[in-house]
């Protein structure tokens, strides 16, 4: 009774983020939204690899999940805001190993992020589309905008 009584009311969250499955960066990721971007009611899609589902999938599969999640949170939810978060060291790009340093590794994601944020525009022209790159130094994480 309870369960049908919420979904027949309206609500709305702040925004969706999407975000890569790794456990490591689950914790900061979320203090990060709430705290620092001020997001308590939002969305979440989890998925590997975050950005690489629109930008540069693996398969097409990948970017129809990637977008329908979203596309769900702004008609459910009516969001303004998609906020896709990339991590260094993540599986999905092939981790750390994969790149000549951090900062190659860093760029790689940011051209990833960025293209997706053009990709989303296109898409969702009503929703703010924020970047944010989570970066390993040492034991830390530490989550920026890009
Ligand atoms: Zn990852």
């Amino acid at each position: 009774m309870l369960y049908s009584f919420l979904y027949e009311n309206v609500h709305q969250a702040q925004a969706i983020a999407l975000f890569c499955m790794d456990f490591r960066f689950k914790d900061a990721t979320l203090e990060y939204l709430k705290h620092d971007l001020g997001l308590a009611d939002l969305d979440i899609a989890v998925l590997a690899g975050a950005a690489k589902n629109i930008a540069d999938p693996t398969s097409p599969s990948d970017f129809e999940t990637a977008m329908k999640q979203i596309q769900l949170s702004v008609k459910l939810h009516h969001i303004k805001k998609i906020v896709i978060i990339d991590h260094a060291d993540c599986g999905a790009y092939g981790g750390a190993m994969a790149f000549a340093n951090s900062e190659r590794e860093r760029e790689a994601h940011v051209v990833n992020l960025r293209k997706s944020r053009e990709i989303l525009r296109e898409k969702f022209s009503s929703q703010e589309v924020e970047l944010i790159y989570a970066d390993l130094k040492g034991n830390e994480i530490r989550l920026e905008r890009v």
